[in-house]
Parts: structure tokens; sequence; C-alpha cells
């Protein structure tokens, strides 16, 4: 059986999808993430679980970046909704224009985050914008796969091991999909997420909406825009404890500070991300509206985006890099994480966002300043 407890695990699932005698399922484990955990049921060691596993094996093919660009969609009231640039949403358009299907992370009504397949703009809403946590994708697979052998064109989105997941789940190269992968920093941990809303839910009332990226401010000043039934709470992202543990890297997950895919060779047709430090290169740029980098990995990439209703302009992968630098290099697991995590599963919510917060915006604060005195 698979080693369930493996630090490079990334929480896809494909080991309990595949078990044939249904011994694993996907669960949020004590420290708030996304792991297989046993159901009991005898297991015959045929050993498949193992084999599928990303963590166990990063075997998948990876290509080299192609070409880069920056770009955006020209319906500026589509790239004003998206994250970045909007070009996601640009290159799903045209795949539900032409008959196919879009797999992506979208929010259901509980506030749960997991892949959904859409085939209508109305569907497609549901998947535009950066959510960060982990989704549970893996429930998707067996859909896509459907898709797949009916020779639907399908367009996967989603993290770089979701995407590794989704092809070891296959096993098999389709013609007919496309994988559009977004930088990934890390994502954090379904329990963090769920405490969060839990904390302001318990104040305020039942989640109506949550974005993460609003862009009220601008596409470079970015906001949580939280609605709720008796608050809307719009947050600098600076002001946001949920955002600060993001930003300190203490709510990510374990596999995040070890990802195999943190690399120049990338697994997906279509990488994108947000062009961060596009004023360094590009002044003369406008970027209230947002702006997104593009990685062109594979020929049949550079087809799909040739034939979207979106603006690219060419530029080098070192400036897209600049910034976004943990795109091909790890960083280190922050001090505080066995603390944080710790904290995360003895106090209340409010005693834990009220202690975190105070540590993000006074502790962390004079510690630096003491720190830059004494150089
Ligand atoms: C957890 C996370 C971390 C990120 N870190 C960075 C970063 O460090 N640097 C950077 O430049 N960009 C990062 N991005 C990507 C960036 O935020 C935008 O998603 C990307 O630029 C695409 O923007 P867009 O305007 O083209 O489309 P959007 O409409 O924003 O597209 C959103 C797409 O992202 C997918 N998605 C959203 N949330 C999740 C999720 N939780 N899990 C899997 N897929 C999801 C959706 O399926 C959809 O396809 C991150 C995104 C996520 C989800
Ligand atoms: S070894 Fe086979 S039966 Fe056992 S958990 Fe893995 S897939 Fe299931
Ligand atoms: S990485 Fe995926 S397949 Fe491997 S143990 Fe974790 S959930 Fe299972
Ligand atoms: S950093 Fe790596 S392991 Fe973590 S969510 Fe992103 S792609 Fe997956």
């Amino acid at each position: 059986m698979v080693d369930l407890n493996h630090p490079g695990c990334t929480g896809c699932g494909v080991c309990a999808l595949v078990c044939p005698s249904h011994c694993l399922e996907l669960a949020i484990d004590p420290n708030g993430e996304y792991r297989p955990r046993i159901t009991g049921r005898p297991c015959s060691s045929c050993g498949l679980c193992e084999r599928k596993c990303i963590a166990v094996q990063v075997d998948e093919e990876w290509s080299d970046i192609l070409d880069c660009c920056y770009g955006y969609a020209n319906d500026p009231k589509l790239r004003f909704q998206s994250t970045s640039g909007g070009v996601f949403y640009a290159i799903a358009q045209m795949f539900i224009k032409r008959g196919g299907v879009v797999a992506g992370a979208a929010f259901n009504s509980d506030g749960e985050l997991t892949h959904i397949i859409a085939g209508s703009e109305c569907e497609l809403q549901r998947i535009r914008g950066s959510k960060y946590l982990e989704s549970n994708a893996a429930k998707v697979f067996p859909g896509v796969q459907a898709c797949l052998e009916e020779q639907v064109e399908v367009l996967f989105s989603g993290v770089p091991c979701e995407i590794s997941a989704l092809k070891r789940f296959l096993g098999k190269k389709y013609d007919n999909l496309t994988c559009c992968e977004v930088f990934c920093h890390g994502a954090p941990r379904v329990g963090i997420f769920k405490k969060y809303l839990r904390y302001l839910e318990k104040k305020y009332g039942k989640m109506r909406k949550f974005e993460f990226r609003s862009k009220r401010r601008g596409w470079d000043c970015p906001s949580y825009e939280i609605c709720l039934e008796k608050k809307t709470i719009f947050h600098a992202h600076e002001k946001d404890i949920y955002h600060l543990m993001f930003g300190y890297h203490d709510s990510l997950r374990q596999s995040c500070f070890q990802c195999a895919r943190r690399s120049l060779k990338r697994g997906a047709d279509i990488s994108l991300g947000d062009f961060w430090g596009i004023e360094k290169y590009y002044p003369e740029e406008k970027v209230k509206a947002g702006i997104s980098a593009v990685l062109i990995n594979t020929e049949q990439g550079k087809r799909i985006l040739n034939s979207s209703d979106i603006t690219t302009v060419p530029c080098r992968a070192e400036e897209i890099f600049d910034i976004n630098r943990w795109m091909i290099s790890n960083f280190d697991k922050p001090k505080s994480y066995a603390r944080f995590t710790n904290d995360y599963k003895r106090m209340t919510d409010s005693v834990f966002f009220t202690k975190w917060k105070f540590m993000y915006q006074i502790v962390y604060r004079i510690r630096n300043l003491i720190g830059r005195f004494l150089r």
C-alpha cells in the first residue's frame, strides 16, 4: 500500500480513486490537509495505489518552455472579472463555443472547493478566479476520462500537481486533452480555510461570495472581498489574516515545501500566472485591469493561444520568473510551521485568528525592525 504519510503527498486522491477494493478515501487529516486514509476494507496488496502515486514516482513527461509572453483577454469586462489578465477565461470560452468542456475549481453551495466540469458559459463563471486553498480535483477525474473517451475536447485547469495527478490517473495520452496550469506559490490547507470560514460565518452569517483577488483597487493592489449574510468584508491582502497566513507560508500544505513541479520544465500545455514586476521591464503597459504571464510549453498550447480572443506580447522567461521565482525553486518551511499547526489543532477559531494576526502584524514587524537595526 502507498505510504499514507509520504511527505510529498499532494492530497491528489488518485490512490483512493484507483483502489479496486475501496480501501482508501480522501479526507482532511488532523493537520488540516487532504490525505488518503484507510477505510477499513481489506487490502489485497495489489500495489496499484503506489504505482499511481505522483509523490512516490515523479516520472511524467514534461516539456521545455517553447515561448513566453504576457497578455490579456480582449474583452475588458472579462479581463477585469478575472484574477490576472483573464487569459484562462478567454481560452475556456473558446472550448465551450467549440462544443468542448472545461474542468476547473469552483465553490459549491456549502463553501467547499472541488473541481467541476463546465459545459456552458454559466458554469464556466463558477470556475473563474483564483481560490487560495486546496481543491478536491480528483472528484472530476473519472468524468474527464469519460469525456475524453467520447472524443469531447477537454480543457483541464488546476495547479501543477493536479495536472500530474490527472495524467497519472488517465495513464495514456489523449489528443483531445489540453492542460492549462496556474503558477503555484503553494496551496493553503483546506482545514485552515474551513476554520476561517467558520469564524466569519459565526459572526456575520452564511458566505455568499468569496473573492480572493478583488480588483476594486486595481490588479496591483489586490483585496479580499467576502460577502456574508450580514456584512461584506473588503480587506487589502496585507490586512487579511487568511492572506497573511498564506503569505508567511504557515498555512501551506506540507508538499508545497518540496514540490517537484517547481521547475523550468512544465507538465501542462500552457502555464498562466500574474506578471508581477512587469513595470520593471515594460513600464509603458497599463496594468490596473490585470496582466497575465503566459508560458507556452507545447505546440498544442501554441495553437490554442493563437485561436483565443487575447492580446499577447512576447517577453522573456527571466522577466516572468524575476518575482515569480518560486515557479522554479522551492522555499524553506517557516520556523513557526509546527507551532502554527499545533495552534490550528488546539485553539478555538477566534483565539487562533486573533493570536496569529497579532503575530504577523506586531511581533514579526518588530522582529524585522530589530533585525534591520542590528545589521
Ligand atoms: C493556489 C494558487 C496559487 C497561485 N500562486 C500564484 C503565484 O505565486 N504567482 C502567480 O503569478 N500566479 C499564481 N496563481 C495563479 C493566478 O492567481 C491566476 O489564477 C492565474 O494567473 C490565471 O489567471 P486568469 O486571469 O488567466 O484566470 P482566472 O479566471 O483567475 O483562472 C482561474 C483558474 O485557476 C483555477 N483555480 C483557481 N483556484 C484553484 C485552486 N485552488 N486549485 C486549482 N485550480 C484553481 C481555476 O480552475 C481556473 O482555471 C495561483 C493560483 C492559485 C489557485
Ligand atoms: S495495494 Fe491495492 S488494494 Fe491495497 S490499498 Fe493499494 S490499491 Fe487498494
Ligand atoms: S500523492 Fe496522491 S496518490 Fe500519492 S498518497 Fe497522496 S493522495 Fe495518494
Ligand atoms: S506548490 Fe506544488 S505541491 Fe503545492 S499545490 Fe502547488 S503544485 Fe501542488
